[in-house]
């Protein structure tokens, strides 16, 4: 019997990656498909090899997280990837992303990318502020190579998935880790690959230095609206940190008196844009339950 991590599954085989990094095809078994148990990249399974070399899944671990787009389970971590140029970086879209992926359970890092189009210590400065909120922060190009071993050190031991607006550089950075995994870039294959990508089965893709990322760049369910309004605050880092100095439980850090939220914005501890970007998401939540509840 071997522990295994599912890497992919097509057409009720799975591909599974065994802890001295031989991948073995398996079939579940017959048991699973009568209980209707779907495998998913991700997946912790036991297998049971059999003489041809292939195995039987006969185990499966509970999943700790599961992200449904891409669908993988037990996803670690998510790689927010943000342009510091050339789509001009979208502050709002990356702080929603590190709230819901604090709120899934995820643990977010920030990667900036093509830090070779920004002059010296802007990237620096794009970072800064999420820095100080206690968030781990990259500077990369792929063409220059300038932050991929940090990068790498990040992925390393753990399951993860790319998150990003598109033209980030989500592909190229793939490619950038490892040449092998020859993913689309280019304008023309993007538009072959659209099709494509719609029936495309999610990849867990081995890391030469260790580490899982998922081929398909995903995590797009970005709704904020399933979280209280009251917890929106423990979801931003800085913004937790302080929260419980507020003078009222309850607080929403708007215009509350007593506020450790709003005095942190004040005297510089909390960047104005993150606040202002956490009261957006705080209006969200709260035209969402006004509407369910009208
Ligand atoms: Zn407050």
């Amino acid at each position: 019997m071997e522990q295994g991590i599912v890497l992919r599954g097509v057409g009720g085989f799975y591909r599974v990656l065994l802890p001295d990094g031989r991948t073995v095809e398996c079939r579940p078994r017959g048991r699973f498909r009568k209980d209707g148990v779907v495998l998913l990249a991700g997946d912790r399974v036991c297998v049971e090899l059999q003489r041809d070399g292939t195995g039987v899944i006969v185990a499966v671990d509970p999943r700790r997280t599961e992200l449904r787009r891409p669908a993988v389970a037990n996803v670690e971590q998510v790689v927010a990837v943000m342009a510091v140029a050339a789509p001009p970086p979208n502050f709002l879209l990356l702080d929603r992303l590190l709230t819901v992926a604090e709120a899934e359970g995820l643990d977010p890092v920030i990667c900036w990318t093509k830090a070779d189009l920004c002059p010296p210590g802007h990237g620096e400065d794009l970072g800064a502020p999420y820095r100080v909120a206690g968030y781990r922060v990259i500077l990369t190009s792929s063409r220059t190579g300038q932050g991929l071993d940090e990068l790498r050190d990040a992925l390393r031991d753990k399951v993860s998935t790319f998150a990003g607006p598109s033209g980030a550089g989500k592909s190229s950075l793939l490619n950038a880790l490892d040449p092998a995994f020859g993913r689309d870039t280019g304008e023309i294959s993007r538009k072959l690959g659209r099709g494509r990508h719609t029936t495309r089965v999610v990849e867990l893709l081995p890391l030469p230095g260790g580490g899982l990322v998922a081929d398909t760049p995903g995590f797009s369910q970005l709704d904020v609206r399933h979280i209280p309004k009251a917890e929106l605050g423990r979801f931003m880092r800085e913004i937790d940190r302080v929260r419980g100095e507020c003078r009222f439980p309850g607080c929403l850090h708007r215009s509350e008196p007593g506020c450790a939220v709003r005095d942190a914005v004040e005297d510089g501890r909390i960047h104005p844009r993150r606040y202002r970007h956490y009261l957006e998401l705080l209006r969200e939540i709260e035209e969402w339950e006004a509407r369910r509840y009208s």
